[in-house]
């Protein structure tokens, strides 16, 4: 068993790779050459910028305030780089992955694991794939990433990795979001899928009118001044539309799209419909209609509702004002 771990050290992971830690353990860690060059290039970079900007409009005055803001935009540009470094999971999970994989690195025990196992699950409404070693009751998360863009190689890494571990290879939850050649790599691995997460959902979609419909189900936290509000959405995969729901994501687990028409409904975000109505009263004034009603158009381009129709009026009635305000003064 031992010996098989070790087979592990030197394999990749996506950015990450496995290497021995200590005599008992093994970390996932990221390529920090790689990393630092980054963060050097941008330092360098950035303090050439300011050596010539200080010459070009402060002659020799001025070092100390240049100084201190090449400093500071420095460091600025440094996380900026950590951060993108890390960005190794989808969006906003990305912070978590950084502290443990960057900075402490995963560690995991040599003899305790009885699986490796692959899920498909979500973070709101993106579908990952999560790679995971089953330690008896709990899981240590290896990797979680998009179904969408590494999801093929990760699930090779799954097999290889219980492969040269001599353990059980599970997985649970059927890709959606992923492509035919994620679907395809999943079959391939013979092995049937267990239990998923229970978010993917078929909809009558009371936004596009398409019927029967895949949708995924999501509970979205925002957090403002120590203040945390959770909301229930349900998103329809071929609108984006995401339509709000009176219940949670797991209370609306299994249920048909008749049922799902009772709970959830489609109503439009407070930016689409303020920035409508204010393109529609603004639109009579010059100069500033024309500035409000595109944003209101851009902003409502995808929805099929009449935030869209009132701002495309709105465009179209603040294009006149405007021409006849420009030739009022042009006269
Ligand atoms: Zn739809």
């Amino acid at each position: 068993m031992q010996r098989a771990i070790e087979n592990l050290s030197g394999l990749c992971i996506g950015k990450y790779r496995v290497r021995e830690d200590s005599p008992d353990r093994f970390v996932l860690s990221g390529n920090r050459i790689v990393a630092w060059l980054g963060v050097w290039a941008v330092l360098v970079t950035s303090g050439l910028f300011f050596l010539a900007a200080e010459a070009a409009f402060f002659g020799n005055h001025g070092k100390k305030t240049i100084g201190i803001w090449a400093i500071i935009i420095g460091v600025i540009c440094f996380l900026q780089v950590l951060a993108n470094f890390a960005t190794y999971t989808v969006d906003g999970s990305a912070k978590s992955v950084t502290r443990r994989n960057i900075f402490r690195a995963t560690t995991w025990p040599r003899e305790r694991f009885s699986a490796v196992s692959l899920s498909v699950a979500h973070h709101n409404a993106n579908e990952i794939l999560v790679l995971a070693l089953d330690l008896g009751d709990n899981k240590e998360i290896v990797a979680s990433v998009s179904s969408t863009s590494k999801g093929t190689s990760i699930v090779a890494i799954a097999i290889r990795m219980a492969n040269l571990l001599e353990i059980p290879f599970h997985r649970f939850g059927q890709a959606v979001q992923g492509g035919a050649e994620l679907c395809e790599a999943l079959a391939q691995t013979n092995t049937p899928a267990g239990d998923g997460d229970g978010r993917d959902l078929i909809i009558n979609c009371p936004a596009c009118r398409k019927k029967n419909t895949p949708a995924v189900a999501f509970d979205l936290t925002e957090k403002l001044h120590g203040f945390a509000h959770t909301s229930s959405w349900v998103r329809c995969l071929s609108c984006k539309a995401d339509l709000h729901s009176k219940l949670r994501a797991d209370e609306l687990r299994g249920m048909s799209a008749e049922m799902l028409a009772v709970h959830v409904r489609h109503r439009l975000p407070w930016i689409k419909t303020t920035t409508a109505l204010f393109a529609a009263i603004l639109c009579l004034f010059p100069w500033v209609g024309i500035i409000i009603s595109p944003i209101a158009m851009i902003v409502n381009w995808r929805v099929r509702a009449w935030t869209r129709t009132l701002s495309i009026i709105a465009l179209a009635i603040s294009t006149i004002v405007t021409v006849i305000g420009l030739i009022i003064i042009s006269n």
